[in-house]
């Protein structure tokens, strides 16, 4: 994936401010942060979200954001962390490389990530159903 912005930065052909790697996974400061310490954990090998990214290497990237989100947090001296993760144009993912967000988050911080909407009447049980039908 020569055109793909993450993979060159796994590749070190552009830079970044590595926190960690190991041999299936990559983490760096995001450049844009949301607060001082956002952090990205990354696949290595290219997958496009989750809906692509393979079991194996979504279990590394898992593992990797479960060590990192203790140790960011107590580094930052944050007083709590949100793991996010943007799949697909409409969800908000700009860089098309599988990608989780580890962001620090202070009291009194004023972000807002999540506004919620009561269901109203039936729309609860009816959307419920669909995913239930889903189910593998
Ligand atoms: P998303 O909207 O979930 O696709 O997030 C993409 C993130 O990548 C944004 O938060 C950007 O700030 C970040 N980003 C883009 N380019 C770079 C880069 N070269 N180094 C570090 N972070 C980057
Ligand atoms: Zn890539």
């Amino acid at each position: 994936m020569p055109d793909c912005i993450f993979c060159n930065i796994v590749s070190r052909e552009i830079p970044s401010y590595t926190v960690y790697e190991n041999d299936d996974v990559y983490a760096f400061l995001d450049i844009h942060p949301v607060n001082r310490g956002h952090t990205l954990v990354i696949p290595k090998r290219h997958a496009r979200n989750v809906f692509d990214i393979s079991s194996e290497d979504w279990a590394a990237v898992m593992k990797a954001v479960h060590a990192l989100a203790g140790t960011i947090e107590k580094a930052t001296g944050a007083d709590g962390i949100n793991l996010v993760m943007n799949n697909r144009e409409h969800a908000g993912q700009v860089v098309d490389h599988a990608h989780m967000h580890i962001i620090p988050r202070f009291k009194g911080d004023g972000i807002r990530l999540m506004p919620g909407h009561a269901y109203k009447g039936d729309e609860a049980k009816e959307v419920l159903k669909k995913i239930r039908a889903a189910l593998i």
